[in-house]
């Protein structure tokens, strides 16, 4: 009988993996994909979407013809329980799904009940919604402007967001010629510019400060915020920064079913795997992307976490890919890749200039690791965003 895998997550980690697989052992195996919505999302290009350079129609397609052409069953619903020693998975529309290999890929949820007054009173990009709610208060911003503070917060990972919203902001208040009447702060639990969750990297820390100056950008680092209050952000150490607008990243955690498993999850709900990303407990359970845990090789002062940006997901994707289809062929899985040493590959854009970033291991000890600014970075970012929602939209899973 053939075999069956559940893939959980339809973004980059989830259409990655199940495209893979059934390229792997050529369409003999069933691939079904839930997930809670029925379109993949360039996560991204969501720095652009509250300057009205993005709408969600440019940077998202749905994922249903895709997933046919492939061969792959899809269900729109969000998983809410599994049971890995039953092999099954309850949806929300009531289904319950079993499996033989299951994958998740179901990223994060924002973790707001971290900060008191996030949820209510802060902008944040980092889903659909929120960037489109975002758009809005800069509209706002932009009738009534006073000052701007942009940051990821304590346990925060998705640095390289939060410093591309900022030289967004800044080069959008320089065209809409309000530049000059505006501070513009940059609040971080990095303890050093260009940390970026990884580590920083030779020179990031003079890079980006010749950045923050240029732009006339004021920082604070190694902070934690107690509050968000309408018009007012507090850190834990007492700086009160007032704002007409500000934008943070918050802390990420796994999505809330992870943690009623008992020995699957962290504490934050990330999935604990080895490196062939299957779960520390269960051999036939993958976790790949965002939803998988990470330990950060370093201790902060003010916690940082790990950015699993794209690229390292679409590896991890592809090595479970790989482990299951051995698996399914008898054999024992031999594809490792520890997180650390997947290479780092990463544009950071500026609004019409941009850093490449490169490094041998996502996270260091590295041998090599480079920032090369210019303007060439911002045009590949453009490109890239068109490469990768083709590469995805038509199931070109196999492509760099
Ligand atoms: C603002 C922003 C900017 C970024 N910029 C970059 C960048 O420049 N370069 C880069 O490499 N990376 C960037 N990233 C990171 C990149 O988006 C992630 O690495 C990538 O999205 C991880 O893919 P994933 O499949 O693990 O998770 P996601 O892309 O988050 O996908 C999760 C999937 O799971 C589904 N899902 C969630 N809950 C459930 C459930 N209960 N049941 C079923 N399905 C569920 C979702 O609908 C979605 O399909 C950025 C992220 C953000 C937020």
């Amino acid at each position: 009988m053939r075999k069956k895998v559940l893939v959980l997550g339809a973004n980059f980690g989830g259409l990655t993996a199940a495209l893979t697989i059934k390229h792997e052992l050529q369409g003999d195996v069933d691939v079904t994909v839930v997930s809670d919505r029925d379109y993949f999302l360039f996560n991204p290009s969501l720095i652009w979407l509250p300057f009205g350079k993005r709408e969600a129609k440019d940077i998202t397609f749905k994922v249903g013809p895709t997933f046919e052409t492939g061969d792959v069953d899809f269900e729109e619903s969000a998983a809410t329980k599994m049971d890995p020693d039953a092999k099954t998975v309850t949806l929300a529309n009531g289904k319950v799904l079993n499996y033989d290999y299951l994958i998740i890929a179901t990223g994060t949820r924002n973790r707001d009940e971290a900060i008191e007054g996030f949820s209510e009173n802060s902008n944040t990009i980092t889903t659909l919604d929120s960037a489109i709610k975002t758009g809005e208060a800069w509209k706002k911003f932009l009738e009534k402007p006073g000052d701007i503070v942009i940051g990821a917060t304590q346990g925060a990972s998705c640095f390289g967001a939060a410093y591309e919203f900022l030289f967004n902001t800044s080069y959008q208040l320089k065209k809409a010629g309000i530049k000059k009447d505006v501070k513009l702060t940059y609040l971080t639990a990095e303890p050093f510019l260009g940390h970026f969750g990884i580590g920083g990297l030779p020179h990031g820390d003079s890079l980006l400060g010749m950045f923050l100056k240029k732009e006339h950008i004021g920082s604070h680092l190694n902070k934690s915020i107690a509050t968000i209050e309408e018009g007012m952000i507090t850190t834990t150490d007492g700086d009160k920064l007032e704002n007409a607008f500000s934008m943070i990243i918050p802390p990420f955690s796994g999505q809330n079913f992870l943690k009623e498993v008992d020995g699957l999850a962290d504490a934050n709900g990330f999935v604990k795997v080895k490196d062939t990303y299957q779960s520390e407990k269960w051999d036939d359970v993958y976790a790949v992307g965002l939803a998988a845990a990470v330990t950060a090789p370093w201790q902060t002062p003010t916690p940082v976490g790990v950015p699993k940006t794209g690229f390292p997901t679409e590896q991890m994707a592809h090595v479970a890919a790989l482990n299951i289809a051995q698996q399914i062929q008898g054999e024992l899985p031999t594809n490792h890749k520890d997180f650390g040493d997947i290479k780092a590959v990463c544009v950071m854009d500026a609004g019409n200039n941009g850093v490449l970033i490169l490094a041998d291991k996502m996270l260091p000890p590295r041998k090599h690791g480079v920032l090369i600014p210019g303007p060439q970075n911002h045009l590949f970012k453009l490109g890239f965003e068109k490469y990768f929602l083709w590469k995805m939209r038509n199931g070109k899973v196999m492509l760099p």
